[in-house]
């Protein structure tokens, strides 16, 4: 925070921190340049946004055509969305290929999940996006999609189809894992401070914009942008307006998030994951299990 900035409390902005039982808690002035929260949004991160035209009433439907097996369902898909669909192993080998590749060295619950899930979504290649259609049950890809982008939208399509967010609050491990992390970056003064001092390694480069994360932690970049209603932006995450639109979003990015992560699997990130969203790492993986 700002050196002239009250802190807010539940009776009123005070000067200097709030106090809690037996915290020795104390604020200490330490130059952080661009500690400013951030508000724009990196470009390309606009492939991992969700279709916003779904409604429930296509629900039957949808389900009744992913009852029809194979490519007479897609077929009927086709006509009915007016987009080309195919099944998974109609895909081309240049997205197939590495996303199996990727998919041997995931984390064994993601894997599975994945596995099962994977062939029963029909496809799109699209030039521009990469989306999870929910009115018309497929995901939309680019030619160069990244696995990790593909997972993400599998978990977004697995999220639909069984109703996740709705069954699970997230929401909650998601907000208590933010609360722990604000308790441990008093002395640095912002998330930021605190994040540039224990995982410097995350960073990049620093930009006009602010401290920005190499590609691997987008994932872990957005969803602080989500608890933050993107105030928070270390390089990459949705908008302010995409968070406000629907107060399920967070849970929905971070479960997606989650997803593409632990099927990158890349030592580094998963421990940084693990260790600044210990509360819904757990839920996600007794989600996971439940799923398998
Ligand atoms: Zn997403």
């Amino acid at each position: 925070m700002e050196i002239d900035e009250p802190f807010v409390t539940e009776w009123g902005n005070v000067l200097f921190p709030p106090f809690h039982t037996s915290c020795r808690c104390a604020v200490e002035y330490e130059e952080i340049e661009n500690a400013v929260s951030r508000t724009e949004f990196a470009d390309n991160t606009q492939q991992q946004r969700d279709f916003e035209e779904e409604g429930e009433k296509f629900r039957e439907i949808q389900d009744k055509l992913s009852d029809i097996a194979g490519k007479v369902g897609n077929d009927l898909k086709s006509f009915a969305s007016g987009e080309k669909l195919t099944s998974y192993d109609e895909l081309p080998e240049n997205i197939t290929k590495p996303f199996e590749e990727g998919l041997k060295n995931a984390d064994t619950n993601v894997k599975t999940l994945l596995e099962k899930e994977m062939k029963k979504v029909s496809y799109a290649i699209d030039k521009e996006r990469i989306a999870y259609n929910r009115k018309w049950d497929y995901i939309k890809i680019k030619e160069d999609v990244s696995p990790s982008a593909m997972a993400h939208e599998l978990f977004h399509r697995i999220d639909y189809k069984y109703g996740i967010i709705e069954k699970y609050d997230f929401k909650k491990t998601l907000q208590k894992d933010f609360d722990d992390i604000l308790k441990k970056c008093v002395r640095d003064g912002s998330v930021e401070g605190y994040l540039l001092r224990k995982y410097s390694y995350m960073f990049e480069k620093r930009t006009k914009k602010g401290w920005e994360v190499f590609e691997k932690y987008r994932g872990i970049s957005d969803m602080f942008s989500g608890l933050t209603i993107d105030k928070l932006n270390l390089g990459y995450g949705h908008k302010r307006e995409y968070w406000l639109k629907d107060k399920m979003k967070l849970s929905k990015e971070a479960w997606s998030q989650y997803g593409s992560i632990f099927y990158r699997n890349d030592g580094e990130v998963t421990k940084v994951f693990k260790e600044l969203f210990p509360s819904f790492y757990e839920s996600a993986i007794m989600v996971t299990k439940e799923l398998i």
